[in-house]
């Protein structure tokens, strides 16, 4: 069975073509700059060199068209036809709280997707436009959907609900909702899976840490609590993203400069790594400004360690301990020196690791110490998998 994984933006699109005999990607591309100038197209068929090629992309639906025609391409496809294509399986960033799981895509499915997109404006659309566009262009496969949010709705009310008047989550469905769900839940069952354990048994705290983090207290396989709320403002510093404030700051902004999309410009565009050290969203260029004497990045630097630090310790409090700790994403995956002072100072709490065995950079690797109680790892993350064997079991089940 081959399934084609999109992952739809306002103005561009990563795919992957997995074959899920073996579960093999055969091939992967970046579209970006649809409907701008200069848009372009970057293929790689598994095994041989990228290729790009600068086409004008006006829509979804054209970019789309010649993505299939890249697939079954004689040279740079993977495909003889695109009969051989079984489904499609579509990241959906909001869910609200109606999807706790994948589902396959009907009239009613879109419907109900629209029905929250206040909830995510920038993205549901996007999300719903690759669907759209892979309907008209090949009606005769299923589509599946695959929600950031569907794994967080096991959150308990305790950790979901904002000390608001409970009308506001009653009327609105104001609450947390926490995203990076399919990254979260691929990464803490892969933990278990290496460790050869069953995820029943186990407390994990997962990092997710790239340009938008989050972390996750994932308690026997459920989410019970994750860091991101009801935006994708919550939480620990990121690249761009403030991270938790003290509402009386946001009152104080919204004072100060009068509207919404300025503040709000404010917390997500500005701040951050980026707004502490006035020089980068990039840790990789903070640790090195960091590293040449400036206070500023050092700064930001320092607020990164703390805050993950912070929310380790109060997961592991609300789980009643913790069994394993899991880095994923840009900055889990790479940064070293990141996770081992992240990783300093939680000895009380069993944490111990090995500096030696910490130097990897994408790759699985434990490295905690043989006597740390609690497993330390990393887990290079691969949500496009968790789309395509969702996308599997829901055309199963049809
Ligand atoms: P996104 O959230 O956009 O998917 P990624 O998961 O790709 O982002 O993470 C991107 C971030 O990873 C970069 O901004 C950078 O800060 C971080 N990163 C990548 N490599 C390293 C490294 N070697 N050391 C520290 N941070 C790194």
């Amino acid at each position: 069975m081959k399934i084609l994984v999109l992952n739809c933006g306002s103005s561009s699109f990563k795919y992957q073509l997995i074959d899920m005999d073996g579960e093999a990607v055969l091939a992967k591309g970046l579209v970006e700059r649809i409907g701008i100038a200069g848009s372009k197209i970057k293929h790689t068929k598994t095994g041989k060199d990228p290729v790009t090629r600068e086409v004008d992309f006006p829509n979804h639906t054209v970019a789309i068209k010649y993505v299939l025609e890249m697939l079954t391409d004689p040279e740079h496809g993977v495909l003889k036809d695109l009969s051989e294509l079984s489904a499609a399986g579509h990241r959906m960033v909001h869910g609200g709280e109606k999807f706790t799981s994948s589902v396959l895509v009907t009239p009613e499915v879109i419907q109900a997707i629209e029905e929250v997109v206040h909830l995510a404006p920038l993205h549901n659309p996007a999300n719903l436009q690759g669907v759209r566009a892979l309907m008209e262009v090949l009606p005769g496969i299923p589509n599946v959907v695959v929600f950031d949010t569907a794994f967080h709705q096991t959150m308990p009310p305790k950790a979901f609900t904002y000390g608001i008047p409970f009308s506001y989550y009653e009327e609105d469905r104001v609450r947390r909702y926490g995203f990076h769900g399919t990254s979260h839940y691929y990464v803490a069952n892969r933990a278990a899976e290496i460790l050869g354990r069953p995820i029943e048994e186990l407390k994990t705290v997962t990092c997710h840490l790239g340009n938008g983090s989050s972390i996750t207290a994932v308690d026997g396989g459920k989410s019970v609590d994750t860091s991101l709320g009801y935006g994708t403002a919550e939480g620990v510093l990121m690249g761009t993203r403030s991270g938790s404030l003290d509402p009386s700051v946001m009152l104080y902004l919204m004072e100060k400069h009068g509207d919404v999309k300025t503040v709000s410009d404010i917390v997500h565009k500005k701040s951050g790594l980026q707004g502490i050290s006035g020089i980068s969203s990039d840790l990789r260029d903070v640790e090195e400004a960091a590293e040449k004497g400036d206070e500023r990045a050092r700064l930001a630097q320092e607020m990164l360690i703390y805050h993950v630090k912070k929310y380790i310790g109060s997961y592991a409090a609300a789980m009643g301990g913790i069994d394993v700790l899991v880095f994923t994403a840009g900055i889990g995956e790479n940064g070293i020196s990141f996770r081992e002072d992240v990783c300093r100072g939680l000895e009380f709490m069993g944490i111990k690791i090995d500096p030696e065995k910490n130097k990897v950079r994408g790759k699985e690797a434990i490295f905690s110490t043989p006597d740390s109680r609690v497993m330390v790892m990393v887990i290079p993350t691969d949500e496009e998998m968790v789309i395509a064997r969702d996308t599997k079991k829901c055309c199963e089940g049809r």
